[in-house]
């Protein structure tokens, strides 16, 4: 079964990545300069960044040449979106930038945009396009209406204990292996906070970042960083502080402040290893 010249009906997906640069300014006319510098801060000063866009296409495999989508057009028609943009000030480039303030998730709009016409002509389709404007700071549209889904990068450095109350010493061995050590050991833990929302045409901002930032350093960074997990947060004195179960408490926590704004935390304890929550 499947589409006549394709291999199958299930999709698969690709992601090109493009890496432009650009200066912007967030800057609002229609308020006074007081009121730019109180909510942009120095983001109201023009200052630059490297962007990296990533589009990410879905659509059947094409039976002769075993490809979703040509990738040297992929990689044209990103080429061709971000060239308005590159080595450029951001708000003076294309007409649909016109009146928007430079954000990623206003850039991320823009360009879903104009990677979607493209892909229009062919089976595959755009499903995601994601700009980050540095390693801490990205956007994501996924063609939801009005919804952009905003992520921040932390850090924090924890020691933790891996040990089951429940079961006996040889089989906390067993299960947990170096990590039962009953000294602890540590790590250099990544968390993503990613939050969603519809752009606020004041700022640009699907999520007000600075205060996204205080909730995080107040309600997650104080608690966390450089602790003892077991002995020091009273949460993980009852529960195993895996990676998985710090997710979840870091998602209760942040969903107290958040509300539904919250979309994903995401835990990276080594390189090797990185835990996602949504929520139940
Ligand atoms: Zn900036
Ligand atoms: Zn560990």
């Amino acid at each position: 079964m499947g589409i006549a010249g394709y291999k199958n009906i299930m999709n698969v997906h690709l992601a090109r990545k493009r890496v432009f640069s650009a200066a912007h300014r967030y800057w609002n006319p229609a308020h006074s300069p007081e009121w730019n510098r109180d909510t942009f801060g120095r983001q109201s000063e023009v200052h630059g960044h490297n962007y990296t866009v990533e589009a990410t296409l879905s659509g059947p495999e094409d039976a002769t040449t075993g490809m979703v989508v040509n990738l040297t057009d992929v990689k044209e028609w990103l080429a061709e979106a971000v060239a308005p943009f590159d080595i450029r000030l951001i708000e003076y480039t294309t007409p649909e930038m016109k009146g928007l303030q430079p954000s990623t998730e206003n850039l991320a709009r823009v360009l879903w945009d104009r990677i979607s016409s493209q892909a229009r002509a062919t089976t595959a389709r755009l499903v995601k396009l994601k700009v980050s404007e540095s390693e801490e700071l990205f956007s994501e549209y996924t063609g939801e209406g009005d919804m952009v889904y905003v992520t921040k990068v932390y850090d924090f450095a924890a020691s933790h204990r891996l040990h089951a109350e429940s079961l006996s010493d040889a089989e906390n061995t067993d299960v947990f292996g170096k990590c039962n050590n009953p000294a602890g050991h540590g790590h250099n833990y990544g968390l993503e906070v990613t939050v969603k929302g519809t752009v606020d045409p004041d700022t640009g901002f699907a999520f007000p970042i600075d205060a996204l930032d205080r909730i995080v350093s107040d309600r997650v960074l104080d608690v966390l960083d450089h602790k003892n997990l077991n002995t020091d947060v009273p949460h993980f004195r009852r529960v195993n502080p895996t990676s998985e179960n710090l997710a979840v408490f870091i998602w209760d926590v942040l969903r107290a402040e958040l509300g539904q704004a919250l979309h994903r935390v995401g835990v990276q304890e080594t390189a090797r290893n990185r835990f996602e929550y949504f929520g139940q």
